[in-house]
């Protein structure tokens, strides 16, 4: 464990600690960010208002647009002669989302990347292969500083250029790689392509993150690079990756919130109500330390369930994996769905990629799904389809139209990423 008396601090000191630290932060953004003065003069609230983290439901919502209104440095609580550095997220609608970081808060985001890296299974004395993107983004450069902090030796080979990569994986040897999942499944195929033989690398473990991923996705990895996978989630706004980290250990239970920094609540993605432990709903953070750019109560969009999980190592709360996002939810002839669902049921059947898509129409007034998924061989037997079919009808209850295509059939995007709904009734 990196640092053993937070990671494991006991439920109750941990909740004074946060609201020791949220009272403080409510105070700071009134005074010094006008938008944070603005919301709650609105609601006619005061600092003296908040006690206790007990009264963070009494704050409204801090959306993306509320950023992007306030573009780009609006947000920012410190004066830019305190800033150390400056990171941005891609727009994909508009313009970037901008965050700054003071020389506090990177040391911050340090911490909590050098306490995911532990989690995910790595050890002072490692090599590790960066193959997030370096620049604007947060996951190149985040993960280096962590790691650098934990005593790894860094291999900043950023993203793209999938020959080297594998040059690097072989002569370097590093022992834990930090990439998305979909491009540790790309090295993992390009691997197998070229016939060599993963039992001489020396990479053990694998921390993957900044895209949905599932089950399915982690076995394929695990199995073509021969590595344990864990799941590191985060988001430029909160910090960058490292908010959360599964255990390598506890897989499959869920990743630690590092909850001295970020407060997690899981809300209504309807009514904002904030929800029990352990009911799916919108993943809400505030940030309770951060100095340039602290968050309240920041609606970000992504489906999960966060609950404690008593068999755990460490104390702070587990978020369940991402279900996908409140804006990506399909409702389908009156079920909700999200495209994950689809991938369990393929993954149930060996002839099949973890490649899929679906493709959503409106036929009438009746939407229709149809899915596209890529064989695992080049042959597959003539009923496969109504078995899929059935299969789905079966555990989600819809009925979809299939088709079964050639491995790499599906068009991806530059990046390699498959998007995996296309809606045509937009
Ligand atoms: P990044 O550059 O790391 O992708 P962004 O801030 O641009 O950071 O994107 C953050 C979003 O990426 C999250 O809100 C979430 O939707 C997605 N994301 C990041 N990590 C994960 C993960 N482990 N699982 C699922 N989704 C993730």
């Amino acid at each position: 464990m990196y640092n053993k008396s937070i990671e494991c601090m006991p439920l109750a000191q941990l909740r004074e600690l946060q609201s020791k630290r949220f009272v403080s932060l409510v105070e700071r953004l009134y005074n010094d960010v006008p938008f944070y003065k603005q919301q709650l003069n609105e609601k006619g609230l005061a600092p003296g208002d908040f006690k206790s983290i007990e009264d963070i439901s009494k704050l409204p919502f801090t959306k993306k647009t509320d950023l992007r209104d306030h573009y780009p440095y609006g947000m920012f609580a410190k004066p830019m002669s305190e800033i150390a550095r400056i990171h941005a997220s891609s727009g994909t609608t508009g313009k970037p989302t901008v965050v700054g970081y003071t020389k506090n808060d990177l040391d911050i985001f340090d911490e909590v990347v050098a306490r995911s890296l532990v989690c995910a299974g790595a050890k002072p004395g490692m090599k590790l292969h960066n193959a997030y993107g370096y620049g604007l983004f947060t996951g190149g450069l985040g993960m280096h500083g962590g790691a650098t902090k934990l005593g790894m030796a860094v291999i900043p080979v950023s993203g793209g250029m999938t020959e080297r990569q594998l040059t690097i994986l072989q002569d370097f040897k590093p022992e834990v790689i930090c990439c998305t999942p979909s491009y540790a499944q790309t090295l993992s195929d390009e691997f197998a392509k070229r016939g060599i033989d993963t039992k001489d690398l020396a990479v053990k473990y694998a921390v993957l993150g900044a895209e949905p991923w599932t089950e399915a996705i982690r076995s394929q990895v695990e199995v073509g690079l021969d590595v344990t996978a864990t799941n590191i989630y985060g988001l430029s706004e909160i910090i960058g990756p490292g908010v959360s980290q599964e255990d390598y250990e506890e897989k499959g239970t869920g990743s630690y919130i590092w909850e001295d920094h970020f407060y997690p609540e899981v809300v209504d993605k309807d009514t904002g109500q904030p929800l029990a432990h352990g009911e799916e709903g919108v993943l809400v953070f505030t940030t309770l330390t951060k100095e340039a750019f602290p968050i309240l109560r920041y609606w970000t969009n992504d489906i999960c369930a966060i609950n404690y999980d008593q068999n755990a190592k460490r104390t702070h709360i587990k978020m369940s994996s991402i279900k996908g996002r409140a804006d990506d939810m399909l409702i389908i002839r009156g079920v909700n769905l999200f495209h994950t669902q689809v991938e369990e049921v393929i993954h149930t059947m060996k002839e099949l990629s973890p490649n899929y898509r679906l493709i959503v129409e409106r036929t009438g007034n009746m939407d229709t799904v149809k899915v596209e998924v890529e064989s695992a061989g080049s042959r597959h037997e003539e009923n496969l389809e109504s078995v899929l079919k059935n299969k789905i009808k079966d555990t989600i209850g819809l009925s979809m139209d299939i088709e079964i295509m050639a491995p790499g059939a599906i068009p991806r995007s530059q990046g390699g990423k498959l998007s995996r709904i296309l809606d045509k009734r937009k």
